[in-house]
């Protein structure tokens, strides 16, 4: 064994400790995909895997398959939200879900402010900020999604773009609820694209989010929020996205559809 074989066995042992201790928040977004037998098969094969006390491992699936996730979790450490829902109690809004539904199902995170919710469905700051304070009210804690375009990116604009989506997002909540707030920074020009931001590019764009959260919210509060990465993250990848700073952990789009890649994911980010 040469010097260089040494030096990569001695680096692999100290990111696996590093990967064994951190805490990571998972979140698996399946979109609009899958059928029952399919949703059936993936809780089959993740229901009674050990995914370690360390991580937090949430999946939001389709709606209508909020009562196979109750029926076949309850005994599972994976939790489970909604990607989306109306924010009022109940009444006239044809299509939509509310909060109470997914509750009562047992959906314990919301999805707020997706991009794919923002270009397609045109949800704006203002409205995603109603979503975020519904979720505080009713006791689900809201994944709140920020991030640019290409063009932003590329005009070096992202910023300030970002910082007012989180200034907005957060406009109806109260500081003493921000300990309940995830955010996701979610490049648009990366999600669903397999074009990943580099750890770099994560890393400095995650350090500038913490920096604004903590002048904005104070130093504590701002250090707290877990800050979650999303764009095209996958088994190959995401064990160098972990080790970017200031990254609390993922929300993964299609790597989470497959019962046997989320479950590889999940065993990195524990330092299996
Ligand atoms: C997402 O849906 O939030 C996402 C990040 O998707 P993907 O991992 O497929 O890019």
């Amino acid at each position: 064994m040469n010097d260089k074989d040494i030096e990569q066995i001695v680096r692999d042992e100290i990111i696996k400790s590093i990967l064994q201790t951190q805490e990571f928040l998972v979140v698996g977004n399946w979109k609009m995909n899958k059928t029952k037998h399919e949703v059936i098969a993936f809780l089959d094969a993740v229901a009674n895997y050990d995914f370690g006390e360390k991580n937090t491992v949430v999946i939001a699936p389709p709606s209508p398959y909020l009562y196979l996730f109750e029926d076949r979790l309850r005994y599972s450490k994976i939790l489970y939200g909604v990607q989306n829902f109306y924010p009022k109690e109940n009444g006239s809004f044809t299509g939509e879900i509310s909060f109470e539904m997914a509750r009562d199902f047992g959906a314990k995170y919301a999805i707020i402010g997706h991009s794919e919710r923002r270009m397609i469905f045109s949800e704006c700051n203002a409205f995603v900020s109603k979503k975020v304070r519904s979720c505080i009210q009713n006791q689900i804690l809201p994944i709140l999604c920020i991030g640019e375009n290409i063009d932003q990116r590329k005009s070096n604009d992202y910023k300030n773009f970002i910082s007012e989506q989180i200034t907005e997002g957060l406009s109806l909540i109260s500081e003493s609820d921000l300990n309940n707030v995830i955010i996701a920074y979610e490049p648009i020009w990366a999600i669903g694209t397999g074009e990943t931001a580099t750890p770099d590019q994560v890393e400095e764009t995650h350090i500038f989010i913490r920096k604004f959260l903590m002048d904005k919210y104070g130093a504590q509060i701002g250090k707290d929020i877990p800050l979650l990465y999303g764009g095209s993250v996958n088994a190959a990848n995401v064990k160098s996205l972990a080790l970017a700073q200031s990254v609390s952990g993922f929300l993964i789009g299609g790597a989470s559809l497959s019962a046997q890649t989320f479950i590889e994911i999940n065993d990195i980010l524990n330092g299996k």
